[in-house]
């Protein structure tokens, strides 16, 4: 059965990673695909497209910085225009810059803050007069457990998926009238290679501490983000629905 036949989605930095695992679940299962990308190359977007594309549904996607609050209320603009809707909206798009708050250079800081959270208030402003006028939405934010946790070497990535959380809860709150819903998907370790960059060392730690005894897939993030932005999820928001093999308990 095709889930999202129809539907309309827009998801930022969907070019590699979990972005393009969620993009591809949610277009297997009929939804409309329009997405974001800031540094990849042209031939890793097109490969992105044209897989997309084999599944039948429309594609679309933008060179944005998530970061760019004109250049998201552009493209955000341009796929509602081209597509005729917007139903999901989710936030992907994220950077790492760790070091030790001790030696954090104040560009590290702001381009994570930036690139991680406001880029959330950019899209979902850019999506809301879209979101009221149908009366639905569903808004998914991609965070991580370092934004419950704390982690240490990374106070600007925590502090900005920790800030995505509250105004992700803020905005179920402000908008759940309006049958407009904001959950977050607080991810733990996944293969990608934001995680790929890390030590083999401290890969394996990580690995030793997780009770499921197994990195995680993109894939593990893609099936939740499927059912937050389907049907099935109608009665939930302003949760945060950790994908961690039980890392954070
Ligand atoms: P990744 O492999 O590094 O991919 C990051 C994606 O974000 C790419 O598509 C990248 O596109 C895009 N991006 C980066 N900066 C951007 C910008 N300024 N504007 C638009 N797009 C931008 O990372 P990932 O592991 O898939 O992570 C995806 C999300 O999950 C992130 O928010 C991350 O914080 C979160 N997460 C990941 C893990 C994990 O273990 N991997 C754990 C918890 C949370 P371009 O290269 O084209 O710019």
């Amino acid at each position: 059965m095709m889930h999202l036949k129809g539907k309309k989605i827009f998801i930022t930095g969907a070019s590699r990673g979990i972005g393009k695992a969620i993009a591809l679940k949610l277009a297997a299962e009929g939804g409309d695909i329009a997405f974001t990308y800031c540094g990849s190359d042209l031939e890793a977007v097109q490969a992105t497209e044209a897989a997309l594309s084999a599944f039948g549904v429309q594609v679309k996607s933008f060179h944005t910085d998530a970061a760019d609050f004109q250049a998201t209320d552009k493209a955000v603009a341009d796929m509602v225009a081209a597509f005729g809707g917007l139903d999901v909206l989710i936030n992907n798009a994220g950077i790492t810059r760790d070091n030790l708050l001790l030696r954090m250079p104040e560009a590290d800081w702001d381009a994570v803050l930036n690139v991680n959270l406001k880029s959330v208030f950019n899209t979902v402003k850019a999506s809301l007069k879209t979101f009221l006028k149908q009366r639905s939405g569903s808004i998914i934010n991609i965070a991580s457990i370092v934004g419950i946790s704390g982690h240490a070497g990374q106070a600007n990535y925590a502090a900005s998926k920790a800030g995505m959380i509250g105004l992700t809860k803020s905005i179920a709150l402000e908008l759940g009238s309006r049958n407009i819903r904001a959950n977050v998907i607080a991810p733990g370790f996944i293969a990608t290679a934001m995680t790929d960059q890390l030590e083999a060392s401290l890969q394996q730690a990580w690995m030793e501490k997780i009770p499921l005894k197994r990195v995680g897939c993109p894939e593990d993030v893609a099936n939740c983000a499927l059912f937050l932005a389907s049907d099935a999820s109608s009665y939930i928001t302003g949760q945060v629905i950790q994908i961690d093999g039980g890392l954070l308990t």
